[in-house]
């Protein structure tokens, strides 16, 4: 959902090319598909979908280890959560950089968000400026920036403002365990739902359970 708010965002603002990367996670086919129904209907239609084989054989994460369970409540800690993919969105910056030195693109926009979400190291901002840092000394113009416009932002937030952009939130997958129906209980499914709970909308996709939510 996060990403789908902020592709609506730089919809808005820019002409878009898309870029989605499969990385071995357990749900990689049921998100590609949920890439492909977005941008057709922002009316993106210069799209980049590449595969990335190291990040499931490095593994280390509960999303492409098949022996590290989903957990099914957030992390309520500040420890790093085990659905945590190391370095992750390093990976997806340096496709999209070199994607952009090629079309002349000069702004990334990701839709990384640090408050109430999920605690990952690269969602910070301090992590966004380094990285543009990288940039303008790694490439041949050095002026391509990453924006991260949601980073600040709440969940519920988030959702309000897709729903202020016609975000299709409606052709999101955030569940990390299953592709057919969002479980309604992993720690992406909940913070999701609580998401759409504090503002005060309801989720346009069908959940196998809510129970978790509702517990709160
Ligand atoms: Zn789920």
């Amino acid at each position: 959902m996060d990403s789908c708010a902020c592709a609506a965002l730089a919809s808005r603002d820019y002409d878009v090319a898309a870029l989605h990367v499969s990385y071995g996670q357990r749900t990689e086919d049921r998100e590609r598909r949920a890439f492909v129904a977005i941008c057709d209907r922002l009316g993106i239609r210069d799209r980049l979908v590449v595969r990335n084989e190291a990040l499931r054989a490095i593994g280390g994460s509960a999303l492409t280890d098949e022996r590290i369970a989903v957990p099914t409540t957030p992390s309520a800690n500040s420890e790093v959560p085990v659905t945590y993919v190391p370095f992750r969105n390093a990976h997806f910056l340096s496709v999209a950089v070199s994607w952009a030195e090629v079309l002349g693109a000069v702004r990334i926009y990701i839709g990384a968000v640090e408050p109430d979400s999920s605690g990952y190291p690269d969602c910070r901002p301090a992590y966004y400026e380094a990285f543009n840092r990288v940039i303008k000394a790694g490439t041949r113009e050095g002026n391509i920036e990453v924006v991260t416009p949601l980073i600040a932002m709440r969940k519920a937030e988030i959702v309000q403002l897709g729903l202020e952009l016609g975000a299709p939130f409606d052709l999101t997958w955030s569940c990390y365990s299953h592709q057919d129906q969002a479980c309604g209980v992993c720690d992406s499914c909940v913070l999701r739902l609580r998401a759409f709970a504090a503002a005060g909308v309801t989720d346009p996709i069908p959940y196998a359970t809510q129970a978790r939510v509702l517990e709160i």
